[in-house]
């Protein structure tokens, strides 16, 4: 398992926003949280990255206990996130935006930091193309696609995406979720967290639902795309 997270518990105040909750990432998968708005998702994707303290529980990446690793450590870790919504530096190029995210990193003059923007131009060659806009001006898809390939650029083992389709047209939901795959399929372990429960399932290997802070069911993105009550509650019922 490249992440273990058990018997996590996350509180705002009296407000328990994540009540024991377990869940493995492996190693080359794509996972998706999916659950309603105020499940949890996003609190639990700020935890892992280190931007919420937990009350209880574990975090393990790789076998190593991350639980309470400063949160620009576990960037150095293998840990990158795309934040929710335009999550991207406005008033900075995309360039600079992308350059943020290797900001960590020590190789940046070399040929291989190189190959990892020619890797990420190549996954969004919109970005190629505006590299010295400012983000900031960029459209909401853009912006997405400025934050994601920040989060790549810290050469991630986990990317932890944060509703990488919110507020997209649906032609570009499509081409984000092919992205999602095609990241995972270059190499990168990929966390999801989506209210598109429909397009998550379909290029989920496994998939958790989480409801009102806890983990209430688990399974392939196939199993639980089938499954009765998740069809109910987070397909349309169809
Ligand atoms: P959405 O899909 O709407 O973004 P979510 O599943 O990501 O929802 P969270 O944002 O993780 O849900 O919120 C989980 C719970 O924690 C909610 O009840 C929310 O109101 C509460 N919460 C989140 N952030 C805070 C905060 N800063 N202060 C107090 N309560 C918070």
């Amino acid at each position: 398992m490249l992440l273990e997270v058990s018997g996590l518990s996350v509180n705002y105040g009296h407000i328990e926003a994540l009540r024991d909750v377990s869940f493995g990432v492996e190693q080359g998968t794509v996972v998706a949280l999916i659950g309603a708005n105020g499940a949890g998702k996003t609190t639990t994707l700020k935890t892992l990255s280190g931007l919420r303290p937990v009350r209880a529980g574990r975090i393990l990446l790789d076998g190593k206990d991350i639980t309470k690793t400063p949160a620009h450590q576990r960037v150095s870790l293998g840990l990158s996130q795309s934040p929710e919504g335009r999550g991207c530096f406005p008033g900075m190029t995309v360039r600079e935006n992308l350059d943020m995210g290797g900001f960590a990193r020590k190789d940046r003059k070399s040929a291989e930091y190189r190959s990892d923007l020619d890797r990420v131009f190549d996954l969004f060659p919109r970005l190629r193309e505006r590299e010295k806009q400012a983000a900031g001006s960029m459209s909401g898809g853009e912006q997405q696609m400025v934050a994601m390939g920040r989060a790549l650029m810290a050469r991630p083992k986990l990317l932890l995406l944060d509703e990488p389709s919110m507020g997209l047209a649906p032609k570009l939901i499509q081409q984000i979720f092919s992205i999602v795959t095609e990241i995972n399929q270059q190499g990168t372990t990929v966390l999801m967290v989506e209210q598109n429960a429909a397009q998550a399932l379909k290029r989920a290997h496994q998939a958790y639902v989480l409801e009102t802070g806890e983990i209430v069911k688990s399974g392939t993105g196939k199993d639980l795309s089938a499954d009765p009550a998740v069809k109910a509650a987070y397909l349309g019922g169809d």
